[in-house]
C-alpha cells in the first residue's frame, strides 16, 4: 500500500484552521503565496510518494549496519538523501541569510509530515539538523553560524542533539560528559548513548550538539553548557579538515525505526565549540527541544495518517462475513461492517483533530517569531507538551487499530501495519516521555502562573458555543470538555500537594489533548457548513467532527474525575506494600 499526501485535508487544515493567509501576511513570509504554497505541497507530496515510500518498508527489514565505526544506511537512502538536499526540503522554513527559503513554520510542517509519514526513519535525520540549525541561529556566535549554517540549511552537513548518558536520560542534571577549556576551544570527553543518526553515511559531515560540564560548574543542571562537535573539523575555507576523535562505538538494535541508527557515541577529548555561555546549555537545548517536541508530535499525526491508509485500502478489499442489512450473498469487504467503521472513524478522525492542532500551534510559532504580541509565545508553550504527548499516545493506538482492521495480517510484517506500530511506539519515549511532557504541563505551564493562558485558551473555546447551535452533540461535547479542563485548572493551580497534582498529570495532558482536538474539529464543522467548494468534502468533515465528539470528546468527564479524584489511589500503597507483593 503506498502513501498519498492527504493534499485535501492539508489544504483545508492550511487554509480554514491555521490562517496561512494571515500568516502569509506576515513580514518575510510574502513568498507564501496560495500559488506557491500549492506548488510545494504538489511537489513535497511527490518526493514522499516517490522517492521515500518505496524505501521505507525495505529499509526497516534491512536496518542500519554498523562496522569499524562506520555505519551504512539501508539500499536508496543515500539517493534519497541526494534528492532530499537536492529539491532543497531543509531550508524551507529558515531565514535567507544563510541559505534558507524563509517560509513560514506552517508550510513547512504540512511537508514535515509528508516525509514523516512516508518514511519516519529517513525524516529523522532532517528532524535532527533542522533543531541544531535553530539552537544555533538563536544562540551561537556569529562565527559559529558563518561556519556552519549555511552548510546545515543546505543539507550537505547533518545535525544531532547528544544529551542521554547512560546515567542521565530523563534527568539531565545527572550528564557527566566534560568539557574542559584549551585555547580557543574546549576538549570533550564522555560517552553518549542512543544518538540519533550520530554516525551515517548520508552527509558529508556531522555536527553534535553536545551537553556537557566545565571543571567549575556548579552541580546539576545549572551547570550544563552546550557545545558544537564537529565529525571533521571544517578549515578556514569550510572544506573538511581533520578528523575529530569523536566515534560512533556502535548502534542498537531495536524495537522500530530500524533504518534510523541509533548510536552510542565516544568522545576523547574531542574538540568543541561553545555554543553561547557556559552553564546555560540547558536552556539553548530547550530551544532545540520544543522544536524536536513539536517535529515528535507530528510523528504522531504522520504515523496515524500513514496506518489509516494502509488500513482503509485493507478493509475496501478484504472479503470476510455477510452483510448485515439485506444481507445472504456472498462475503463482503470488511469496510462494510460497523465495527471495521468504527475503526477506520476512530483513526481518521483523531488523525485530523491531531494534524488540525499540530498545524494551528504551528501558525501560533510564526506569530510568535513575528510578532511582539506575546500571546502567542504563551499559547505555543502551553501546546508544545500536548501535542507531543497526545498525538504521539494517540498514534500509538491509531497503529494498534490500524493492526486490529488487518486481523491476523496486521501480526504479519509483509503488510507493513507492523512497521507502524513498531515505529510509532518511540514516540511517546524520546524527546522527554510522556510523564515527562505531563509533568511539565502541570507544572511549568499551568501551576506556575496560575493557570492563565490555559484560561485565556477556555475563554477563546467558550466562544464557540453559540456557532455550534446547528451541532448540538459537538456543541455538548466540546461544553463538557471545557468545564472538565476548566475544573482540572482550578484543582491544579489549588493544589498544595505536587503528588496529587503529578498523580493525575498524564490523564490531564490527555484530557487537554481530546478538548484541543474537539476544539479544532468543531471549527472544521463550522468551516464545512459554511461550505468549501467540494460538497462531499465538506459533509465528510461534519460527519467525522460529530463522530470524534461521540466517541473521543464524550471521555472528557471521566478523565476529568481521574485527575481531580485519582491521586488517592496513585500514592495508596507504600513502598514496601509493591515491594511485599
Ligand atoms: C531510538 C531512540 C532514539 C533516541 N534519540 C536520542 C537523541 O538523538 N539524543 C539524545 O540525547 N537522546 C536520545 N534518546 C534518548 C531518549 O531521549 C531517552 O530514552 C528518554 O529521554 C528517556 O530517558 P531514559 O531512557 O533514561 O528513561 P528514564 O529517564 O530512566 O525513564 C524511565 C521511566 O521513568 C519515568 N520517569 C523518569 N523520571 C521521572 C520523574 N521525575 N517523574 C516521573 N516519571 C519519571 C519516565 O517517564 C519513564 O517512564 C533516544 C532514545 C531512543 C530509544
Amino acid at each position: 500500500m503506498s502513501y498519498q499526501a492527504p493534499l485535501k485535508d492539508m489544504r483545508f487544515v492550511l487554509n480554514e484552521l491555521a490562517g496561512l493567509s494571515e500568516v502569509a501576511k506576515l513580514p518575510g513570509y510574502q513568498d507564501a503565496t496560495p500559488d506557491t504554497v500549492d506548488a510545494i505541497l504538489e511537489e513535497a507530496s511527490k518526493f514522499a510518494s516517490e522517492v521515500l515510500d518505496p524505501i521505507n518498508f525495505s529499509g526497516d527489514q534491512e536496518g542500519s549496519i554498523w562496522k569499524d565505526g562506520a555505519v551504512t544506511t539501508p539500499k536508496g537512502f543515500k539517493q534519497a538523501y541526494k534528492q532530499y538536499v537536492a529539491g532543497g526540503w531543509g531550508a524551507l522554513p529558515f531565514g535567507p541569510e544563510h541559505g534558507g527559503q524563509g517560509l513560514p513554520k506552517l508550510v513547512a510542517t504540512a511537508v514535515e509530515e509528508m516525509l514523516t509519514s512516508s518514511n519516519m526513519s529517513f525524516s529523522l535525520c532532517p528532524l535532527l539538523t533542522q533543531g541544531a540549525i535553530h539552537a544555533l541561529e538563536l544562540c551561537g556566535s556569529d562565527a559559529l553560524k558563518q561556519a556552519y549554517l549555511g552548510k546545515m540549511i543546505e543539507g550537505t552537513w547533518t545535525g544531532t542533539m547528544n544529551l542521554t548518558e547512560p546515567q542521565a536520560g530523563s534527568d539531565l542534571a545527572l550528564v557527566r560528559t566534560r568539557a574542559v577549556r584549551h585555547g580557543d576551544h574546549y576538549k570533550i570527553s564522555g560517552q553518549k548513548i542512543f544518538i540519533t543518526y550520530g554516525e551515517h553515511d548520508l552527509s558529508e559531515n556531522i555536527l553534535h550538539l553536545v551537553l556537557a560540564r566545565t571543571p567549575e560548574a556548579p552541580e546539576g543542571v545549572k551547570g550544563i553548557s552546550l557545545f558544537l562537535v564537529p565529525k571533521f573539523l571544517p578549515k578556514p575555507d569550510g572544506s573538511l579538515g581533520e578528523r575529530n576523535s569523536a566515534r560512533c562505538a556502535s548502534i542498537e538494535h531495536k524495537l522500530g525505526i530500524h533504518a534510523s541508527p541509533t548510536a552510542v557515541m565516544v568522545f576523547e577529548d574531542a574538540v568543541g565549540y561553545l555554543v553561547g555561555e557556559e552553564n546555560k546549555g540547558l536552556s539553548y537545548m530547550f530551544i532545540m527541544m520544543n522544536a524536536a517536541r513539536f517535529s515528535v508530535g507530528l510523528e504522531g499525526v504522520s504515523i496515524s495518517e500513514r496506518a489509516f491508509q494502509g488500513a482503509l485500502a485493507y478493509a475496501k478489499e478484504r472479503l470476510q462475513g455477510r452483510d448485515l442489512v439485506g444481507g445472504g450473498g456472498g462475503a463482503v469487504p470488511i469496510i462494510r461492517h460497523p465495527d471495521v467503521r468504527r475503526m477506520l472513524m476512530l483513526m481518521k478522525s483523531q488523525t485530523e483533530a491531531m494534524r488540525a492542532l499540530a498545524y494551528v500551534v504551528a501558525a501560533a510559532m510564526d506569530f510568535a517569531q513575528k510578532t511582539q504580541d506575546m500571546k502567542h509565545q504563551a499559547f505555543v508553550e502551553l501546546m508544545i507538551p500536548v501535542v507531543k504527548g497526545w498525538s504521539t499516545e494517540t498514534g500509538i493506538q491509531v497503529a494498534s487499530l490500524g493492526v486490529q482492521v488487518h486481523g491476523g495480517m496486521g501480526f504479519i510484517e509483509e503488510t507493513g501495519a507492523a512497521q507502524h506500530l513498531r515505529d510509532a511506539r518511540i514516540t511517546t519515549i524520546y524527546e522527554g516521555t510522556t510523564g515527562i511532557q505531563a509533568m511539565d504541563l502541570v507544572g511549568r505551564k499551568i501551576a506556575r502562573e496560575g493557570g492563565a493562558t490555559a484560561k485565556a485558551w477556555l475563554g477563546e473555546l467558550k466562544k464557540l458555543d453559540a456557532k455550534l447551535s446547528g451541532h448540538p452533540e459537538i456543541r455538548k461535547a466540546l461544553a463538557d470538555g471545557v468545564k472538565a479542563v476548566e475544573e482540572c485548572v482550578e484543582f491544579i493551580v489549588g493544589s498544595k500537594d505536587p503528588r496529587a497534582q503529578f498523580a493525575g498529570a498524564v490523564p490531564f495532558l490527555t484530557l487537554m489533548g481530546i478538548v484541543a482536538g474537539g476544539w479544532q474539529m468543531a471549527r472544521a464543522a463550522l468551516a464545512a457548513s459554511k461550505g468549501t467548494g467540494d460538497d462531499s468534502f465538506d459533509k465528510a468533515k461534519i460527519a467525522t467532527a460529530r463522530f470524534y465528539a461521540d466517541h473521543v470528546l464524550v471521555q472528557a468527564p471521566a478523565l476529568r474525575n481521574t485527575v481531580v479524584n485519582g491521586a488517592a489511589g496513585v500514592m495508596a500503597l507504600s513502598e514496601e506494600q509493591f515491594l511485599a507483593a
